[in-house]
């Protein structure tokens, strides 16, 4: 179950977004919804291939694939030494696989900024510091429990001495990376070092989406004078990552409306979409995954898996016995699928694959894996 975490400021607006994405995902699906927690909401992630084998499979029960957002509040400041209970709400980001970091990108005289003047920049370097500030924590944590040890190895020693030395070098080298003003996934790290960081549950490791929280009146008429601040700040700071700028006001306006297609008429009406659906399928990408499907008259599902997955590693996710006793898998390729037209109109034409486990899944294969069971 994958988990992004939203970060920011207080009052950038986390939780109108929060609100807004978790009563939207309410409304748009008739999956059975669970809250797990009042800050904790699974978010299904459109795929308009799901809706497409879902009208054509008519089937009883559809699953969509689903992430668990998490509003993570009370960072500030000072966060890294204990300041506003800050230790805990690091703590809570050390559990999620991605982050979305919400910046705020409005002004509004009733609406209070903590540091004073609406200044994304500024706001970017305090989180990104007290992200990077508890990894120096960890990691000189772990330095100084090791490093007596360490020292006492000398330069001999056994072969699970040697492991012991060449972890601890790789943390002194992440440590100094981190000191050095960048975070740990901007790096380029060996297999090695990639899992000792693994080990060390580092929170400038996550992948970042960067969402910038603008006036419903910049977002319906496109311009707004802080983006290009937060982009600088990000191609300096952190090139590579994404940046989505998106009204937490227009959302929610847009999320309280129940009926989907008064919803597409509103957002058409303004001119502007919603950026849920842009906002959730940056956050999966930026995790590294994909989706593939299976389908039947029974159910239609998207199921989640790593990029580059074998077809035993993706089976794994409906059942490890599948998987285990996995003999071949047969393929349909969604685009073909749908060009096609239907499964029997596929298979007429003779483009139903026929895949061995070891085979790479790709994404948006509908599947059936023929296992022993
Ligand atoms: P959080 O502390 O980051 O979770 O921020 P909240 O979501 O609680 O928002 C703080 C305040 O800012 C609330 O009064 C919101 O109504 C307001 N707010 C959030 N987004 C916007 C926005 O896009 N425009 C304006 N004017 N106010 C906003």
């Amino acid at each position: 179950n994958l988990k992004i975490g939203v970060v920011g400021l207080p009052n950038v607006g986390k939780s109108t977004f929060f609100n807004a994405i978790t009563s939207s995902s309410v409304a748009a699906e008739n999956y059975p919804f669970c809250t797990i927690d009042p800050s904790e909401s699974r978010v299904a992630v459109p795929d308009e291939r799901f809706d497409w084998l879902v009208s054509q499979y008519k089937p009883g029960s559809r699953v969509p694939a689903h992430l668990t957002v998490i509003d993570i509040a009370g960072l500030v400041k000072g966060a890294s030494t204990g300041a506003g209970l800050g230790n805990a709400f690091l703590s809570n980001i050390s559990a999620v696989d991605g982050i979305f970091h919400v910046v705020r990108a409005f002004t509004d005289p009733d609406v209070v900024h903590v540091e004073g003047e609406v200044d994304p920049a500024r706001d970017l370097e305090i989180i990104h510091n007290e992200l990077r500030l508890k990894d120096i924590a960890m990691l000189n944590k772990f330095i100084e429990a090791n490093q007596r040890n360490i020292e006492r190895m000398g330069s001999g020693g056994t072969v699970e001495d040697k492991k012991k030395k060449d972890e601890f070098n790789i943390v002194v080298k992440v440590r100094d990376w981190v000191e050095s003003g960048k975070d740990v996934r901007k790096g380029t790290w060996s297999n090695k070092e990639v899992e000792v960081i693994n080990q060390q549950f580092l929170l400038s490791a996550k992948p970042v989406t960067y969402l910038a929280n603008v006036s419903e009146r910049d977002y319906l008429r496109k311009k707004n004078k802080f983006l290009p601040l937060i982009k600088k700040w990000i191609d300096e700071n952190n090139p590579g990552d994404k940046l989505i700028p998106f009204s937490a006001a227009y959302e929610t306006t847009i999320a309280a409306i129940e009926d989907p297609a008064e919803k597409a008429k509103y957002a058409e009406e303004q001119g502007v979409p919603s950026m849920f659906g842009k906002i959730i399928l940056t956050g999966y990408d930026q995790l590294n995954l994909m989706h593939f499907f299976t389908a039947g008259e029974k159910e239609v599902r998207a199921w989640t898996c790593r990029k580059g997955a074998k077809m035993t590693e993706a089976a794994r996710n409906i059942h490890n016995e599948i998987a285990d006793s996995l003999i071949q898998v047969d393929v349909m390729k969604f685009d073909e699928l749908k060009v096609a037209g239907g499964e029997q109109e596929l298979k007429a034409s003779g483009k139903l694959y026929i895949r061995g486990k070891d085979a790479t899944i790709d994404d948006g294969d509908v599947v059936y894996f023929r296992s022993g069971q």
